[in-house]
């Protein structure tokens, strides 16, 4: 990504990239250690995740499954719906499995605490979440994040996987987005 571009489209950085893999080297030896002697399944939510998926993933020392869904919670704009639709489904069956959903962001809450009781009632047996961000003023929903990256303000974020209008996933570190982009 050419950052001289788009220097005028963000407002700044908040978390670099040196601290995000910082953050998804301490949160991955604290998994591998939580779940020793366990099953870890791996449930990436498409496409924010990717980004902390292909990290976190090469940090963690063990065998891990990876699965991916997809669901959708807003449509190209900076508000949250609370309609979560299925986009794309797991391949496999979850029966009996250990699972850590793997997100990029908790705003209201109300994707994952949907997400979380989709696949509990799907006789998974557990069911923890992990989320790259945390906008905790936000949150809607009392849902039980138990790895958080960084708690951060209620600034619509993007870059490492989040995006505007599908644009700035690649970017290397989260920065908020400049206001004159979406008002
Ligand atoms: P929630 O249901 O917690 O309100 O929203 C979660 C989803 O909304 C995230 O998975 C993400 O796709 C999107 N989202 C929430 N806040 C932001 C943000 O600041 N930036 C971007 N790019 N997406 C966000």
């Amino acid at each position: 990504m050419d950052l001289e571009a788009i220097k005028g489209d963000i407002e700044r950085v908040i978390v670099s990239e040196d601290d995000l893999h910082k953050r998804m080297k301490e949160l991955a030896a604290q998994i591998t250690s939580d779940y020793k002697d366990r099953d870890l399944l791996l449930i990436g939510v498409l496409k924010g995740a990717v980004m902390a998926m292909a990290d976190l993933s090469r940090y963690i020392q063990r065998h891990v499954d990876m699965d991916w869904m997809a669901v959708s919670s807003y449509g190209s704009g900076t508000k949250s719906s609370g309609v979560v639709r299925i986009l794309k489904d797991l391949d496999r069956d979850i029966t009996g499995r250990e699972v850590l959903i793997i997100e990029d962001i908790v705003d209201t809450g109300l994707t994952l605490s949907w997400l979380r009781s989709n696949l509990e009632s799907r006789g998974a047996k557990s069911v923890e979440i992990l989320t790259v961000l945390r906008k905790p003023t936000a949150a809607k929903v009392e849902v039980n994040v138990k790895y958080v990256g960084f708690d951060i303000p209620p600034d619509f974020v993007i870059g490492y996987g989040l995006d505007f209008d599908e644009k700035y996933r690649n970017l290397p570190f989260i920065a908020v987005l400049a206001k004159h982009m979406y008002e």
